[in-house]
């Protein structure tokens, strides 16, 4: 999608710190960390958020999720924990539609 933020990250038109790239997902460091390890991981094709996984497009969710199992490891998140976040609309507070998934760690985490 032409005027997307997170489109011309995935294709290297806009600046990022990448973490990891692979066909179908990209990944880079949050502009404004919430916790000492905040990284994003998109899809490379636009999908505008959760509300809009289909069958036709859920295949990337799942390699979204082996590069988050993926970089948790290389950051040894996988010992002390994680958190992974998905805002979908206006009462998750979503600021960016293209679908992004946050790998929170580094702190201990509250929650809700
Ligand atoms: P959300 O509020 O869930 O839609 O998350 C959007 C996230 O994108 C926020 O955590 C922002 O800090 C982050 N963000 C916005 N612009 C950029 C950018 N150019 N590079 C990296 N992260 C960004
Ligand atoms: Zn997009």
């Amino acid at each position: 999608m032409s005027d997307c933020l997170f489109c011309k990250i995935a294709a290297g038109e806009l600046p990022s710190k990448k973490v990891y790239e692979d066909e179908y997902v990209y990944a880079f460091e949050d502009i404004n960390p919430v916790t000492p390890i905040h990284i994003l991981f998109i899809p490379k094709e636009h999908i505008s958020g959760a509300s809009e996984i289909t069958s036709e497009n859920s295949a990337v969710v799942s390699k979204i999720y082996e590069a988050i199992a993926k970089v948790a490891k290389e950051k040894g998140l996988d010992k002390s924990g994680f958190r992974v976040v998905s805002n979908c609309g206006a009462d998750a507070g979503q600021t960016v539609f293209h679908l992004h998934f946050h790998l929170l760690g580094g702190t201990k985490l509250n929650w809700p």
